[in-house]
Order: C-alpha cells, then structure tokens, then sequence
C-alpha cells in the first residue's frame, strides 16, 4: 500500500496502487509499481504504472518525464531478472488506441511470438 500523487478517487490503477483493490505485485519502489494484468494476453504480462496519476502519455511533461525513463529502467532491470530477453512494451494511448484505464501503463508481454502490426 503506497500514497499516489495527484490520487483520483474515479481511478482504477490509483485504487490497485493504494492498495484498495487487490493485486498480483511484480515490482515495487517509491516511484512505480508493476502488477499482473488480470487478463493476461501472453505467458507474462504485466504492468508497470507510475505512482502519480498521469492520464496516459499524452499527459507526459518535461515535469514528469523522468518517471517514465525511471519506468523503462524498471522494465529492464525485472525482465532481465526473470531471465527474459525479448518481450514488447506497450503503451495505448486514447480509446481509439485502446486504452481502457486512463492512468499512464506500460504492458510488458513475453513468452510467445509477436506478430506486427499490432491490431
Ligand atoms: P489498456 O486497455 O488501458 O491498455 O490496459 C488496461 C489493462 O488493465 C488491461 O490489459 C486489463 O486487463 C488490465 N486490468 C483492468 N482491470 C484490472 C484489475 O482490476 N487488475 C489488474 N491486475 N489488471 C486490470
Ligand atoms: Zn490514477
């Protein structure tokens, strides 16, 4: 259970952060957390999230940038611990792109072929 900066009450992953939904933690520090997608789309498949609600990243600054670097950093130091060299990292950005909860997310996936494009 962490704080969230800039919490949004109406917001899913600020719940999933604060601890008031359930999740499968991956990693955790005081600037991201990454969990389980509930509804997996690979053999792994998780999400890393910042701990300060920023919409998606359209919503990505030069004041809050470095979080998402942090992120990246993330994402190579769990896969690299779980042994995995390649995998896709996956941001949607609006519905049309598919983005269903409005706070910033990377999906991580491995364990399967990829195909491209993407659907
Ligand atoms: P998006 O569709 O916005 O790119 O990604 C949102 C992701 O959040 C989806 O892959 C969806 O399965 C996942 N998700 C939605 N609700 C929950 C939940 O309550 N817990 C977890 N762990 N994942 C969720
Ligand atoms: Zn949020």
């Amino acid at each position: 259970m962490s704080d969230v900066l800039n919490y949004q009450s109406d917001c899913l992953f600020c719940k999933i952060i604060k601890g008031e939904i359930p999740s499968a933690k991956v990693y955790e520090d005081d600037f991201c957390y990454a969990f389980k997608d509930i509804d997996p789309q690979a053999p792994v498949h998780f999400l890393v999230i910042p701990k300060t609600h920023i919409a998606s990243c359209g919503a990505v600054t030069k004041h809050n940038s470095a979080l998402v670097g942090h992120i990246f950093e993330v994402i190579s130091k769990v896969t690299g611990e779980m042994g995995i060299t390649d995998f896709r990292v996956v941001s949607n950005c609006g519905p049309q792109a598919g983005q269903s909860v409005l706070h910033l997310h990377f999906h991580v996936l491995a364990g399967r072929d990829m195909t491209w494009p993407p659907g």
